[in-house]
């Protein structure tokens, strides 16, 4: 789960991570009442809060320039604002079709002196929280890993023993602080590692995180995510869930405990097992096909799950085929067949459906669908279902 950079920025001052002070708003009515709490003559930062970043390099679709953007006077600041809010953006992590602005946030102006980089992750090869920092903040980390690796500084963090005082000067000097910024540059290290590792964040990235020219140290942006798996126990970052900023089939998929990630492509898949979800995915591109979803609907899906996952897939306008692909173990096969048949009931499908059943109840499962009168097509293996479908797709297209 990802939260706003204003919510995040509230997490950072409880955690004693300087944040310039900023108000959200969500309509046009409040702006005023908003920007009645900044001080007269100081500059204003307008900045649309969607969850993606490159928000200030980005373009909305109307053509105005920049999700952030600084403003010297309130009425440059409000006209900004009216002009961002319900406006799409679209930057490079965005996609083209970009995300809709639902939350202004206005924030006080700093001067900056340096901008610096600064990340905590989850290192999945070593299983430990990796602190990752750079003196080349604001710009793109992924250029300053590729071109100029050497001003990267990586500490890895021991969970048993959590952040060292040693690894913090070790960012310290990677960082070429200078001695008057070192203590408030490691305190608010201190302040985000112990944000990521009580909250069970999986990111928390700051970019910029700088330093002014009267020496302070602050948060300029801030991008926080969570781990979905640890939320039972944090029902305060739960309340923070912006379902806007979600995607609708996803959030269906998860009231029913459906693992979907929607995709760009037009075959959509639905398997049971993560696993068997994958490899259906790399056949499907191994015969010139793509991808429109990941689903896996588990190991014990009953008839009402599958019944969903047929709806949801049947909602996306962009698919062009169903491939439906099931290794009975503690999945039967039947169920799966009557969820499909219960599903063509409610929804028309209108595209071709290849069918490949195995395992548990695989006769009873190929007799149900046999006799339900559904148009399909059964495939005998992986391979031979990925061509099929594939095909029957590129047949309707051509
Ligand atoms: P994004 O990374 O999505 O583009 P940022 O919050 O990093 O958004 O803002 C982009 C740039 O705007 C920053 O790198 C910084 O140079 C400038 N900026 C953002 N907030 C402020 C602020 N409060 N004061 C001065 N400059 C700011
Ligand atoms: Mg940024």
């Amino acid at each position: 789960m990802n939260i706003h950079e204003y919510q995040a920025k509230e997490l950072f001052a409880e955690y004693g991570v300087p944040v310039s002070k900023g108000v959200a708003v969500q309509s046009e009515d409040a702006f005023n009442e908003a920007l009645n709490q900044f001080p007269e003559g100081g500059t204003i930062v307008v900045k649309s809060q969607i969850h993606a970043g490159g928000r200030g390099k980005g373009t909305f679709v109307d053509g105005f320039q920049g999700g952030v953007k600084l403003a010297s006077t309130k009425d440059e600041a409000r006209d900004f604002a009216s002009k961002m809010l319900n406006n799409t953006l679209v930057t490079h992590q965005t996609g083209p079709a970009g995300r809709k602005v639902q939350t202004i946030y206005f924030t006080e102006a700093e001067s900056i002196d340096h901008e610096y980089y600064l990340a905590i992750l989850m290192d999945r090869e070593t299983s430990q929280p990796v602190i990752i920092a750079s003196t080349e903040g604001g710009v793109d980390i992924e250029e300053v890993a590729a071109n100029t690796p050497e001003k990267i500084t990586k500490v890895y963090v021991d969970s048993a023993l959590g952040l060292q005082p040693y690894q913090l000067r070790a960012i310290g000097f990677g960082l070429r602080l200078s001695r008057s910024t070192f203590k408030e540059m490691t305190q608010a290290l201190q302040g985000l590692y112990n944000l990521f590792w009580e909250k069970d964040a999986s990111m928390v990235e700051v970019n910029p995180l700088i330093v002014t020219e009267d020496g302070k140290v602050i948060a300029l942006d801030a991008k926080v995510g969570f781990d979905d798996n640890a939320l039972f126990r944090h029902s305060d970052i739960v309340e923070l869930r912006d379902l806007n900023e979600e995607d609708e089939k996803e959030i269906e998929a998860s009231k029913f405990s459906l693992n979907y990630i929607a995709l760009d492509g037009n075959i959509a898949c639905l398997v049971n097992g993560a696993g068997l979800a994958m490899s259906t995915m790399d056949i499907i591109k191994h015969f010139g096909g793509e991808p429109a979803n990941f689903l896996d609907v588990g190991g014990g899906a009953n008839a009402d799950q599958v019944t969903a996952a047929f709806k949801i897939i049947l909602s996306d306008s962009n698919v062009q085929g169903i491939l439906v692909n099931i290794f009975g173990g503690i999945m039967k096969c039947d169920i799966i067949a009557e969820g499909i048949i219960e599903a063509a009931k409610n929804v028309k499908i209108t595209v071709p459906l290849v069918i490949r059943l195995e395992g548990t109840n695989v006769e009873i499962g190929k007799k149900l669908l046999d006799e339900s009168g559904l148009d399909l097509v059964s495939a005998d293996s992986l391979a031979d279902a990925a061509e099929k479908i594939v095909n029957l797709v590129k047949e309707k297209q051509a």
